[in-house]
């Protein structure tokens, strides 16, 4: 009798890397992959800690799959397995398995395994683990872009944030490997990939090859011409000259880049132990948009970290404001209990800091909409990913990013087309597709 899975994940590309490759492993052991919502023999979560909330929804997915079957087994992994293991067992009554993110290669194996004890405690000491779990995996069901995680953990130790604490330190997965996974997808048929981690700009420093991101990025740029290559997110002091020279060098790789800026008054970015000034990050900024002038650019920004004033969050609205910056991604600061600034004095008052995130994602909508602007009437080659249900256009993104919605077969899907950008709806860009109709 085949084995009924459920699997739910919570938070980042690599989660949903790391789950992606569950799937895979489940399916090559002839397993039955089952909606979260069903009844299911084993359920597997893919919890998620970055903020207090992502906390709350790891519990409520452990207590409904409590709820869908008392006696299945229970298998947490994740962050939120990592840094709170003890507080997930005292909630779990059903068989249970948590199993720390250095071990996430062993979930697959240890899931089925039918002599297993009650419990078992999987998370180890992850600080100490030198090399990135092998995960290796299949294909993305149901998306047309495919995830490429080619590092994992970090050494920055910003203070506000757990993840060095729940994924260890930086660790990349050696080039054979990462390669392999390529060939994996590029045989799969995807058209585009997007090249993820933890900390990106570090991949390769821990490795015994002469290999950094900008030479796996520029390999490859040469080794795929045919797929588009998409960077997920980079830390500002990584975006550097090599990095200009290998995004303007080929045309694959796409002219998009995701920065954290967090914020943008220099006392806040040092209690936050981010290793740049606002001076160097407008530098980056203006560097990229010379570069590449039709590059999507967006931020992520903290509201309320303790300490930020009206001045402070005032210094930040102003700088992204004034910067040629595409759309922000805007979160509430979290306080993480084990993180340096849970301790810090001067918490922001909860309505202030809701004020703050506010202001800032009205900017948002307003530099997502001037980006937008800035393109219309233009050809954009759009790799078409689904049929937006309501409208029952189709939709992908443009090279630079561009949500972009059209009238078109079915049959174009994860194909790239050539979309002509005609206009704005309600904020949503619309465009017409570039090809003969059969
Ligand atoms: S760079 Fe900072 S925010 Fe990003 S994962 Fe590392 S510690 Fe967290």
């Amino acid at each position: 009798m085949k084995k009924k899975i459920a699997i739910a994940t919570l938070g980042c590309k690599v989660n949903q890397f790391e789950s992606a490759s569950f799937i895979s492993g489940f399916e090559e052991n002839d397993s039955q992959l089952v909606p979260f919502s069903s009844p299911a023999d084993i359920y597997v979560i893919n919890t998620c800690a970055v903020t207090a909330r992502a906390g709350q929804q790891s519990r409520q997915l452990v207590r409904r799959a409590m709820r869908a079957n008392p006696e299945a087994r229970i298998v947490v992994t994740g962050c939120y397995a990592q840094v709170a293991g003890e507080e997930l067992l005292e909630m779990i009554d059903n068989p249970t398995c948590i199993i720390g993110n250095g071990n996430k290669h062993l979930l697959v194996e240890t899931a089925l395994t039918d002599t297993l004890p009650e419990l078992v405690m999987l998370t180890g000491k992850i600080s100490m683990k030198k090399e990135i779990c092998p995960l290796p995996v299949d294909r993305f069901s149901g998306r047309t872009r495919a995830y490429l995680r080619i590092q994992d953990g970090c050494n920055n130790f910003c203070s506000y944030c757990i993840v060095p604490y729940s994924r260890g330190r930086s660790r990349s997965l050696p080039t054979a490997a990462v390669f392999d996974q390529v060939e994996k997808f590029a045989r799969e048929g995807y058209r585009e990939m997007v090249i993820t981690g933890i900390n990106v700009g570090k991949y390769g420093l821990d490795l015994d090859e002469k290999q950094n991101i900008y030479s796996l990025l520029e390999s490859l740029c040469r080794r795929y011409p045919e797929m588009r290559i998409r960077l997920s997110s980079i830390e500002p002091t990584e975006v550097n000259g090599r990095l200009l020279d290998v995004m303007t060098g080929y045309g694959n790789f796409m002219p998009h880049l995701h920065i954290p800026l967090q914020s943008g008054d220099d006392r806040i970015l040092a209690r936050m132990n981010r290793h740049y000034t606002v001076e160097v990050f407008v530098d980056v900024i203006r560097r990229i948009s010379t570069a590449l002038p039709r590059a999507a650019i967006g931020c992520d920004v903290l509201a309320g970290f303790p300490g930020e004033d009206d001045q402070a969050a005032d210094n930040t609205f102003r700088l992204l404001e004034g910067l040629p910056v595409s759309y922000l991604h805007v979160f509430p600061y979290s306080r993480r209990p084990g993180t340096l600034a849970a301790s810090f004095k001067e918490q922001v008052d909860g309505k202030i800091k809701e004020q703050r995130v506010h202001r800032l994602r009205e900017l948002d909508t307003r530099k997502r909409q001037a980006f937008y602007r800035q393109h219309l009437g233009t050809s954009q080659q759009v790799l078409v990913e689904r049929q937006n249900k309501k409208s029952g256009l189709l939709q992908g993104f443009s090279e630079n990013y561009i949500p972009l919605q059209f009238k078109g077969p079915a049959r174009l899907r994860h194909r790239i087309v050539p979309v002509h950008f005609d206009r704005l709806e309600d904020e949503q860009p619309l465009g017409s597709v570039e090809i003969e109709q059969e």
